[in-house]
């Protein structure tokens, strides 16, 4: 029997020390390490959770400053068994080689990525089992990760003819604002469709799909305005709520309760033990709708840098064949949290019982 399971995490970043953070929290893997470039304040805080820090490459920058690390991310990936990339889009066909290097070692990569990188993008709820035995798997995207959560929750129950997303980016991530973004203007993707609605096909090719996207002077969440057509749609909003609300990682919320926007979502998740996350996708009850032809209309909110880490746990389990994704879906949920009812949300599945 294989020995628990050692992930390493390549990139400290937004994104790799949320899937740390995460990997921690599990009874059945262990955290190996986490690669740094520069010794900054990511470096220190990994330090003072006594994560162990390897350089990416240099170990220079850091002696400099007088900080040790563990050695080089080859060092790390001597001791892995599934390594998780989160540098920075577009290092994927570069670091891939060097993985490829270490036998029997296994990646994940970041939505950032191409598919073509790994020719298998995963989403839990999608294609879980898919991803038994295979070196290399995507995690999609944040928005992606999103639309395929609500998009396979209603097409379990209604089978969706047709799907329309509106995407509403936000510029950069809150600890980014050093970086350009539109400061007061709306910059449109000018594409049709946009990415997003290709790269949910890559996930779940049966779903019809399209989209348009773009990027808003805001850090705290994505936004999109979801459509969907259907075969044989719900006829009521009840029926959407309840179904949606069935879901763990889907999270629906009332403007009753004071939720306005999605800083107050953000807030929400700074206050119960998230540390911020929001790992689930937020969906507004009153914003649900169904229109004269049925067609079903949603607003639903992202936050960017949480709600793929618990997609990278359960790809983790999904390779090496740990457990079925039910139990994987589960067990992930408990550990951060997901899905646990506040007083409001119990009040509302009274209502709606
Ligand atoms: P980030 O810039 O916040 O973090 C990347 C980290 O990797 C930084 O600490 C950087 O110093 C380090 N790094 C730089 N070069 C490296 C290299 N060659 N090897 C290892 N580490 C290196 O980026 P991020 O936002 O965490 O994005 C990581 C991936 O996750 C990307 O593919 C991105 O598209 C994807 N993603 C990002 C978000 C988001 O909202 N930020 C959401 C979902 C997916």
């Amino acid at each position: 029997m294989m020995e628990t399971l050692k992930a390493a995490v390549n990139g400290y970043g937004t994104i790799g020390r949320r899937v740390a953070d995460a990997i921690l929290k599990q009874d059945d893997m262990e955290l190996a390490g986490v690669t740094k470039t520069s010794p900054d304040f990511r470096f220190l805080e990994a330090r003072e959770k006594g994560i162990r820090v390897f350089a990416v490459s240099d170990n220079r920058p850091f002696e400099r400053r007088g900080y040790q690390t563990e050695g080089t991310l080859k060092d790390l990936l001597k001791e892995a068994d599934v390594v998780v990339d989160c540098a920075p889009k577009h290092s994927g066909f570069e670091n891939l080689e060097i993985y490829n290097r270490f036998p029997g070692l296994k990646a994940i990569f970041q939505g950032g990525e191409k598919h073509s990188l790994t020719n298998f993008s995963f989403n839990s709820q999608c294609n879980y089992n898919e991803a038994g035995g295979k070196r290399n798997v995507r995690v999609v995207s944040c928005n992606t990760t999103a639309l395929c959560r609500v998009i396979s929750q209603i097409d379990r129950f209604y089978k969706i003819k047709k799907a329309r997303v509106a995407v509403v980016r936000r510029s950069v991530d809150p600890g980014d604002s050093n970086k350009k973004g539109p400061v007061n203007a709306w910059e449109p993707a000018l594409e049709y469709p946009s990415h997003h609605a290709t790269d949910v096909s890559t996930v779940m090719p049966h779903i019809r799909i399209s989209s348009l996207a773009g990027i808003a002077p805001m850090t705290i969440m994505h936004g999109h305005m979801l459509f969907a057509e259907f075969h044989k749609g719900p006829e009521t909003t009840a029926d959407v709520i309840r179904i949606l609300s069935e879901n763990k990682r889907i999270k629906v919320v009332s403007s009753e309760d004071g939720f306005l926007s999605t800083a107050q979502l953000k807030d929400y998740a700074e206050s119960n033990g998230r540390n911020g996350n929001m790992y689930e996708v937020c969906v507004w009850k009153e914003g649900i709708g169904l229109d004269e032809d049925g067609e079903l209309g949603m607003h639903i909110a992202i936050d960017q840098q949480a709600d793929v880490v618990p997609e990278n746990i359960d790809a983790i389990r999904a390779m090496f064949g740990m457990m079925s994704a039910e139990e994987s879906i589960a067990k992930t949920n408990a550990s951060l949290g997901i899905g646990s009812k506040s007083r409001v949300l119990e009040k509302e599945e009274t209502i709606l019982s």
